[in-house]
């Protein structure tokens, strides 16, 4: 194999020029473990390049019928370039796994971040959400809706940067869609439901996202899940006394957190509202 995994071949699963092995890294600690794998922090011998390695057993893959579900992950996740987005580089393949060749990202998730602290501040909590913001409009414009958006699927990068990954639920589609998934606690009422639904949803978890970071827990938590489906229906939406949050960031979840998804806050204006504006950075936005 030659060249440099940041340089992969434009359509790597539909033409691979290059054919990448196991035999091309060096593979290192563990990192993780998901689903249906683990991931490895690893090092393109050649260039040595720093990535993460996702290892996924093919029988896992065939036992769950996932098979559609990862090719339009990787099929999705190759074709996206963003600041806040995880590059997936390239992806190969042997007679019992399938390994994704990722961006590594030093800082890991931001779901471990938010559990040591409790809650963030709200310069940190404008911070990502901006961030997060961004990653979406680009992904809604090339019509893409990730649609499990929650802190266990943000990594960060050694300088702190937010990154979207794990695209195993998102659909690149132009029509609405149906198939209800996510994760309960961030799921929108029209997916609670059931119902049609477009990259809207993406808008509402952001929403509850931004309630998490403030508060440290997401805001239709309840003790079963059908308590939590009724809080999503009703939008049961109330902020606790402590910590003490300003009335600006109440406000933008306020407009996030909105049963009609035609009246959900445009992702441009987030960026516009005022409690983004002040508590980002323009100068460096992480
Ligand atoms: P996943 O199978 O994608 O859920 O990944 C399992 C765990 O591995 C994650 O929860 C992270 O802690 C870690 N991980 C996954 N991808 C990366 C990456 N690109 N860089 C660093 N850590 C990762």
């Amino acid at each position: 194999m030659t060249g440099n995994p940041l340089k992969p071949p434009k359509q790597p699963l539909k033409t691979p020029k290059r054919q990448w092995s196991i035999s091309d890294f060096d593979i290192g600690k563990p990192l993780g473990k998901g689903k249906f794998g683990r991931v490895y922090l690893a090092r393109e011998i050649k260039s040595n390049y720093i990535v993460a390695l996702k290892v996924v057993f093919k029988e896992q893959i065939e036992k769950y019928r996932l098979h559609h579900q990862l090719r339009r992950e990787m099929e999705i996740q190759t074709g996206l370039r963003h600041p806040n987005v995880l590059r997936l580089y390239g992806w190969f393949h042997d007679d019992e796994r399938i390994f994704l060749i990722l961006e590594y990202a030093h800082g890991g998730e931001l779901y471990k971040e938010l559990r040591k602290l409790g809650n963030l501040s709200e310069r940190k909590a404008a911070t990502y959400i901006a961030s997060l913001t961004q990653a979406l409009a680009y992904c809604h414009e090339k019509h893409v809706i990730h649609r499990d958006i929650k802190p266990e699927n943000l990594l960060l990068d050694h300088e702190g940067r937010l990154k979207i990954a794990d695209f195993g639920w998102s659909v690149q589609s132009r029509s609405k869609r149906h198939t209800m998934c996510g994760t309960l606690d961030y799921l929108a009422p029209e997916m609670v439901e059931n119902k049609a639904h477009d990259w809207a949803v993406d808008n509402w978890t952001l929403g509850v996202l931004c309630y998490e970071f403030l508060y440290g827990v997401p805001p239709f938590e309840a003790e079963s899940q059908k308590d939590t489906f009724r809080r999503i229906m009703k939008v049961d939406l109330s902020f606790p006394s402590s910590p003490d949050i300003c009335a600006e960031a109440k406000d933008l979840i306020s407009r996030l957190l909105v049963k009609d998804s035609s009246k959900r806050l445009s992702l441009e204006k987030i960026m516009e509202h005022p409690w983004i504006v002040k508590n980002v950075n323009p100068v460096c936005p992480k």
